[in-house]
């Protein structure tokens, strides 16, 4: 064996205070315990609130799971709503069509004699090779522009409506109705344009609504006749007077006194022809009448 050198043993005696210490640092048995004991509550600890934590987490996952249900649930019910439109739109050019003809048919006896057009019609366009979301918005379009028109057209019969005369200009008998009836000279038929009203010379006539005086005449076959405007193309005529209160251009009011019954012109006695024209064309007076 070989002996240590001195250098070796140098190193041993420099290191000897170093090993001591450490022998000193190691606890004693009951130090040893204690310690221990602590690391064990510390593990425990460590344990604990790990176990915590993964219930956290559990709970966590639980309502995770629940929203992912729930988000499923809704897709499904978006789904079959989507379904549901899908359906409808496929029935839609149908329908398209049939509200098209419709309004045609609600509009057309309307727009006759008219100056501007109503609108009527549906899309001009092939509906085949539209995307069922396109053609709902053309639809809506189309659909937008006809009740426009509808509209306008409602407007201007409520306003005619308005104008038409609701009352007669003097009440009494009605010797002669509007339409065919036998001419009271020649025994032939003939059109009658108004209604003859019985009245003895001299009865008061008023105004069947308001407006302004469209003409005064005093030769013809009406003899003297006073002509009314009261708007919206709306006249009323009053025949065979004796006298005429009333000039060309003057504002008249409802019941306003316009003459006196007479016999001029081509009568076979004292009565009133009355009359009512729309669009200048003849329309029974008595259907007009307010009930
Ligand atoms: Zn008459």
């Amino acid at each position: 064996m070989r002996r240590p050198d001195r250098p070796f043993l140098a190193a041993l005696l420099l290191a000897a205070p170093l090993c001591h210490s450490v022998l000193a640092a190691d606890p004693p048995p009951e130090k040893r315990l204690e310690l221990l004991e602590r690391t064990v509550g510390e593990e425990r600890e460590r344990l604990q609130r790990l176990s915590r934590e993964s219930e956290f987490q559990a709970h966590e996952l639980e309502t995770l799971r629940n929203r992912a249900i729930a988000v499923a649930a809704s897709l499904q019910a978006t789904e079959d709503s989507l379904t549901a439109l899908e359906r409808r739109l496929v029935e839609l050019p149908d329908e398209m069509t049939t509200w098209a003809s419709l309004h045609a048919a609600l509009l057309s006896p309307l727009a006759r004699d008219r100056r501007a057009p109503l609108g009527v019609g549906g899309p001009s366009r092939p509906i085949g090779d539209l995307e069922p979301i396109d053609l709902l918005l053309a639809y809506v379009h189309d659909e937008s522009q006809r009740l426009r028109a509808l509209g306008r057209v409602t407007r201007e019969a409520g306003g005619i409506l308005a104008a038409l005369p609701s009352r007669l200009p003097l009440s009494s008998a009605v010797n002669s109705g509007f339409g065919l009836r036998r001419s009271p000279w020649t025994g032939e038929p003939e059109f009658h344009a108004g209604i003859d009203l019985a009245a003895t010379t001299g009865t008061l006539v008023k105004a069947a609504a308001s407006g302004v005086v469209r003409s005064v005449d005093r030769a013809g076959s009406y003899g003297n006749v006073v002509t009314l405007d009261h708007g919206r193309g709306v006249e009323s005529r009053y025949g065979h007077l004796a006298s005429i209160d009333v000039i060309p251009g003057q504002r008249v009011e409802l019941d306003q006194r316009i003459g006196l019954t007479g016999n001029t012109g081509r009568s076979t006695a004292p009565h009133l022809h009355y009359e009512v024209l729309v669009a200048g064309k003849p329309v029974d007076p008595r259907q007009l009448i307010a009930r």
